[in-house]
């Protein structure tokens, strides 16, 4: 497992999803508990021992690093959502836009909105880290699997890192593309009867 969360990392890295030393990832091993990416660790060259196994409260079990400064919210969003097994949380600049600029992700533009990710609301903010943060986002996940975090990123949260990254790039794409018709002129909703066609491919 912390190979996966390796590979995926790297792939986000390398996708500018996560620049720096921006975002954290976890994922609940098959013991239940959750290994999750080290404090100050960067997407880009992560190695097993800055990934740290942590219980569901929050206490490592393995690993010499600290865990994440986002922990709390992690382990928050699993407690709340069982079937969540893989979280990634980033700061991708083109998400980012959104949550900076306090805009949930609503405009069915493109098919991807209805198929792979759908609405998408924005938290308060709060201080990263904080538990205040964590609570707010967490509940927002109740009926959710993404959940922008105002002036600061955005959350994603599926059955597996592989699905979590691709919702992650999905909503990447939607952005950009959002943000260039807004240069060129104005995105351009579906209209109802479009997006009920695309309801009907989910079945
Ligand atoms: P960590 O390096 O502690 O995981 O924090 C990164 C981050 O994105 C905080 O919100
Ligand atoms: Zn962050």
């Amino acid at each position: 497992m912390k190979k996966e969360i390796i590979y995926w990392a790297k792939r986000a890295y390398n996708k500018d999803l996560s620049p720096a030393t921006s975002g954290n990832i976890s994922c609940v091993d098959i013991d239940n508990k959750v290994l999750i990416t080290s404090s100050g660790s960067s997407f880009a060259d992560l190695e097993e021992d800055d990934i740290v196994k942590v219980d569901k409260e929050g206490n490592i079990i393995e690993g010499i690093k600290k865990p994440s400064s986002e922990k709390n919210m992690h382990l928050l969003i699993y407690k709340k959502r069982p079937d969540i097994k893989a979280i990634i949380h980033c700061h991708c600049p083109y998400i980012t836009a959104f949550a900076v600029s306090n805009k949930e992700i609503n405009e069915v533009i493109m098919p991807e909105f209805g198929l792979y990710f759908g609405s998408i609301p924005i938290s308060k903010y709060f201080l990263p880290s904080s538990y205040e943060l964590a609570q707010n986002v967490s509940d927002l996940f109740k009926n959710k699997n993404a959940v922008l975090m105002k002036n600061h990123g955005i959350i994603v949260g599926s059955k597996s890192l592989k699905e979590a990254f691709y919702m992650l790039e999905s909503i990447n794409a939607y952005s950009k593309t959002y943000i260039f018709s807004k240069i060129i002129s104005s995105p351009k909703s579906l209209n109802k009867k479009q997006i009920k066609e695309i309801e009907k491919l989910k079945n």
